[in-house]
């Protein structure tokens, strides 16, 4: 009776690498204003489109089949989507806005405003954005032989405290830029408007996996964007206890200097974090060097056991990072942050 989600939402790589450098920059960067704001907004950002994906999930209509994000190539460019729901009938693209306070939207001047905390801010037109998904969208559906499925846009503001002032009382804004909670009526009434198969069930499954396969999620460079060197980040495994480091190997566990603590598996999320801030491959010799142990043998056990996909033999073996939307989600962290959205919040 409910949606049918194909792809479900995964943490952007983003979202992942800031979680990565928080465990592996030094204690005194922890709180840098270069990169709290940045972490918040991605956390903000994936919180809210989780908010979006729970009230689609209730929504009874058993055709529908959600992407809950997905980035395509439309050569040269890539475009994303927060949600793309497929029918038979017609294509929904949701274009999910997660800031808080209040949004004036000028339908003639096609401007959104947003003030929170006394500030004014200019956002970009949310409306056009959708639109402007959905021309890339149909772009792509033509070069995968699909040309006659209408497609629908509905801009949907993922926090229930988030006020929605329409300027110009313009009636169609009003069917554009929806509150989350409203989601279930605006699919409604435009999927009475579409009532006419386009797609066989064939036809619809094709697309499906050709969009999983043209799915490419975007890799952040943030050692690069954020200039952190080095001289800024943490050597070798830390406790996961005290967030001390290194800790030490012993014969087959890691022992931290500072609080005893005791780990046989600490070396792993070195090593994931490895792959989301500095490389998608590891060496053995990398790794000696990220794990800080002198045995090329123990580096070998150590990789081995987390069942990479590798490539090469012997010294040139390589390993590989797990894809983008394959990666672990855990996310602890040895620093908190208020949550300005906690009330709204699923976690
Ligand atoms: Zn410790």
């Amino acid at each position: 009776m409910f949606p049918t989600t194909i792809k479900h939402r995964k943490k952007s790589h983003e979202l992942l690498a800031y979680e990565a450098l928080f465990r592996r920059i030094l204690e005194q960067y922890r709180q840098h204003e270069a990169i709290v704001p940045e972490y918040k907004r991605e956390k903000a950002g994936y919180d809210g489109e989780r908010n979006v994906d729970y009230k689609l999930s209730t929504y009874p209509h058993k055709d529908f089949f959600i992407f809950q994000g997905i980035r395509l190539k439309n050569s040269p460019f890539f475009f994303q989507i927060d949600t793309l729901i497929l029918t038979k009938s017609v294509i929904y693209i949701l274009e999910i806005k997660n800031q808080k306070g209040t949004f004036n939207y000028d339908s003639e001047q096609r401007q959104l405003t947003q003030i929170v905390d006394g500030t004014e801010k200019s956002l970009k037109d949310p409306i056009l954005q959708a639109e402007a998904q959905r021309g890339h969208l149909l772009g792509w559906l033509a070069r995968h032989g699909i040309f006659n499925i209408p497609i629908e846009t509905l801009v949907v503001v993922a926090y229930p405290s988030t006020i929605i002032e329409n300027v110009r009382e313009d009636p169609d804004v009003y069917k554009k830029i929806i509150h989350n909670e409203s989601l279930h009526q605006h699919l409604d009434r435009l999927d009475s408007r579409h009532t006419r198969d386009k797609l066989t069930t064939t036809s619809l499954k094709k697309l499906c996996q050709a969009l999983l396969d043209g799915d490419t999620p975007l890799r952040t460079d943030l050692l690069r964007q954020h200039n952190i060197g080095p001289q800024h980040l943490i050597n070798g495994v830390p406790c996961q206890r005290c967030h001390q480091y290194p800790m030490k190997r012993l014969y087959k566990k890691w022992q931290c200097p500072n609080c005893s603590a005791v780990s046989t598996r600490a070396h792993e999320r070195t090593i994931l974090d490895h792959f989301l801030l500095h490389d998608i491959t590891l060496t053995n010799r990398q790794c000696r060097e990220l794990l800080q142990v002198d045995s090329p043998r123990t580096a070998y056990l150590l990789i081995n056991s987390m069942n990479l996909s590798r490539s090469g033999n012997n010294s040139a073996r390589i390993y590989h990072s797990p894809l983008i939307n394959d990666f672990p989600q855990s996310s602890t962290i040895p620093v908190t942050f208020k949550n300005h959205f906690a009330k709204q919040s699923l976690d």
